[in-house]
Order: C-alpha cells, then sequence, then structure tokens
C-alpha cells in the first residue's frame, strides 16, 4: 500500500492580474521535506529530525513556514508529541 504523497500542490497560486510574474518572492521551493524524501512514516525516534521542527520554543513549527505537507504535518506533530511524551524533546518552554 503506497498513498501517493500529494505534497507539493498547496494551492497557493496568487497570479493576479499581470500575467508576468516577478521572480521576486521565489526562494527555494517550499516542498516538504518527508515527501522529498519519500519518507512515509516519521520516526519519532529520530530526534534529530524532529529537532528541526522545533524551534527554540518548543512549539511546532507551523507548516506555512515549514513547508511540510498537511499529510505529513500530522504525522510529524504525532511524532513530536510521541517524543515529549518519553522526554526525547521538549515541551513547549516559556
Ligand atoms: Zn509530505
Amino acid at each position: 500500500m503506497s498513498p501517493a504523497p500529494r505534497g507539493r500542490s498547496t494551492a497557493s497560486s496568487r497570479d493576479g492580474k499581470t500575467g508576468t510574474r516577478k521572480k521576486f518572492f521565489v526562494r527555494r521551493r517550499k516542498v516538504c521535506k518527508f515527501c522529498a524524501e519519500k519518507l512515509e512514516y516519521v520516526d519519532w525516534k529520530d530526534v534529530k529530525l524532529l529537532q528541526g521542527f522545533i524551534p527554540e520554543r518548543g512549539k511546532i513549527l507551523p507548516r506555512r513556514i515549514s513547508g511540510t505537507c498537511a499529510l505529513h504535518q500530522r504525522k510529524l506533530q504525532t511524532a513530536i508529541k510521541r517524543a515529549r511524551s518519553i522526554a526525547l524533546l521538549p515541551y513547549a518552554t516559556d
């Protein structure tokens, strides 16, 4: 069973009226890290990986920033919560 990851199609096309889109805000394409690496499962034991999604405050990085797709964000959340519950990761400080 392999559900096709559909992370790349986050609807965010605000082309507006002008046909010519300036390459103004083109940073690196936000592609879900897990989709990119074809990770279907977010390993909650992989603290290093998870920490990449937890800024100092200990909160989970919102996906508009991390670029993680909904599917993986969800898995990531679960993973982080799990990791927290066994003290692999800190709970939100502050
Ligand atoms: Zn993804």
